[in-house]
């Protein structure tokens, strides 16, 4: 040991942060660290894994290590007593192996926390009342890019416009306005993601989307609940302040429902349902950064969940049959028996839904008490999906023809080819899901095909083509146009 180490474990901790100013340059830091360190992370202590914003400067190690002022402070205590008890010195209970080089090696970059600068634009931390969208303009946006449901993407406008409006003014006087959580529920492919996808894009928040399946309750196989608020922290590049106010959407939400006949411990349904309502409520919670699950070797922080939307979707299958039900009840009494069936038909049925049906379901009530909002999205029909290939900002037909027209190609597509497309669509029942793998094994040869002639100046999918009956029409530059054979020769 040199003379200078020694120096530093009998002195106090003035004496070292002495000792360090002195040996390294001057360029060092008010907080201790040189300019080249810097690299817009926080500095983790290598013994606590406290970050820096928690447990103050750092003291610099050899191989970038950095340290905390209260365990470099219970290391020399614990020499000084003589008997050194690692235990105490690891802060954790029981002693931990660690493997020093290990240590030496930087943390990687997406389990440290991005530290809080001035100078980095925070767009919602200032926001303005005024700068908010009003609902119709997030309406006519996400009008440019969905494609029906007129109703959700009204319904959901208004409330991410009050929920701006909540966030901007935290309170107003004593009236607090409460969170515009929401619960989507609309069948698979009917644009449940695809909304919120839209929506965090225009508003240009951070968003995170889970599954709910693959939550549990802590302690058992699978993430855990915090996880969800730990995947928008990555979302937000590790930015707390950013994330506090970006959107977390839960899908397949309806999977936690309680299980309704079991004599186990419902660890991933109802447990889960409990577990949600503090994040949804709002509340600090702790988690790990840059991991799914706690543990000794992952640096921890703390996120407000007040101001995070929350955004559950699921498909709820047979909730409609919970609806007719409830409804046919209602007149199966009297004069009205004979109406029983009559919602058998009816396509509207979800949008009838009523929180005592989402009970029945076998959600829970404080959990749907804290999603105020509830609208429905209706199955597409066949029409909606020739607009879905056709119509949005980036439909599926406008990426091929900007793919082909870098080919000085122009693709064409006639409606009644559209529609073969959508009828093939409609029949695996995946909603507007199914369009892009349809689409995409009839684009294969055309796609491989064209770029081999230089000739050729356009192409025209037709119907015949997708029903396997014909070709597609080529028309060579100058030409008139011919039809291929099916193989696409
Ligand atoms: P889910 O309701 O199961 O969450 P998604 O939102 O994932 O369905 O939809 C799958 C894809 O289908 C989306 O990526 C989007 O391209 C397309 N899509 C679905 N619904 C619509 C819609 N209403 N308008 C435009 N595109 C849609």
């Amino acid at each position: 040991m040199s003379e200078k180490d020694e120096k530093i474990i009998d002195g106090e901790m003035t004496e070292i942060e002495d000792g360090q100013e002195n040996s390294v340059s001057e360029e060092k830091k008010e907080n201790g660290h040189t300019q080249e360190d810097d690299d817009g992370y926080e500095h983790v202590c290598m013994i606590c894994h406290r970050p820096e914003s928690k447990a103050g400067k750092m003291v610099d190690m050899p191989n970038s290590m950095t340290v905390c002022k209260d365990c470099m402070q219970r290391s020399f205590d614990a020499m000084r007593s003589g008997n050194i008890d690692f235990s105490k010195l690891m802060n954790i209970p029981g002693i931990q192996f660690l493997n020093v080089q290990d240590l030496g090696k930087s943390m990687p970059k997406k389990q440290r926390i991005k530290k809080k600068t001035e100078e980095k634009p925070k767009e919602f931390a200032k926001l303005d009342i005024k700068k908010i969208p009003p609902p119709h303009k997030i309406r006519a946006s996400l009008d440019a890019y969905v494609v029906g449901q007129d109703y959700a993407k009204k319904a959901m406008s208004v409330a991410v416009y009050n929920h701006y409006k909540r966030v901007v003014t935290d309170t107003m006087d004593d009236i607090e306005i409460e969170k515009s959580n929401m619960l989507m529920i609309g069948p698979t492919g009917s644009g449940k993601t695809f909304l919120v996808r839209t929506l965090a894009r225009l508003l240009d928040v951070p968003l995170a989307i889970t599954d709910a399946t693959s939550l549990t309750e802590a302690g058992y196989i699978g993430d855990d609940i915090e996880s969800v608020v730990s995947k928008l922290l990555a979302a937000a590049d590790n930015d707390v302040e950013r994330a506090e106010q970006g959107i977390i959407f839960i899908d397949e939400i309806d999977k936690i429902a309680k299980k309704r006949s079991s004599s186990q411990r419902d660890v991933s349904g109802e447990s889960v349902q409990q577990g949600l309502l503090k994040l949804l409520e709002g509340s600090e919670v702790e988690v790990p950064v840059g991991a799914n699950s706690k543990n000794a070797m992952v640096p921890m922080t703390t996120v407000n969940t007040k101001h995070i939307l929350f955004i559950c979707g699921g498909a709820f299958p047979d909730l409609d049959g919970i609806i007719k039900e409830r409804l046919s009840k209602k007149t199966s009494m009297g004069f009205n028996a004979e109406l029983k069936d009559k919602y058998d038909k009816d396509k509207g049925i979800l949008s009838k839904v009523t929180i005592e049906d989402l009970r029945n379901f076998g959600m829970i009530p404080e959990f749907i008490g804290r999603l105020p909002i509830v609208f429905t999205l209706s199955g597409l029909d066949k029409d909606m999906l020739v607009q879905i290939l056709r119509e949005p900002k980036n439909a599926i037909l406008k990426q091929y023809q900007k793919l082909l027209a870098l080919d000085e190609v122009k693709l064409e597509f006639d409606d009644s080819a559209l529609e073969a497309i959508a009828t093939k669509a409609m029949k695996k029942d995946t909603g507007a899901r199914g369009l892009r793998a349809i689409i995409e094994e009839f684009m294969l040869d055309i796609m491989y095909e064209i770029p081999k002639d230089a000739n050729i100046g356009q192409v025209t999918i037709t119907r015949d083509y997708i029903e396997g009956s014909g070709g597609p029409i080529i028309q060579l530059r100058g030409q008139a146009p011919t039809r291929l054979d099916e193989t696409g020769k």
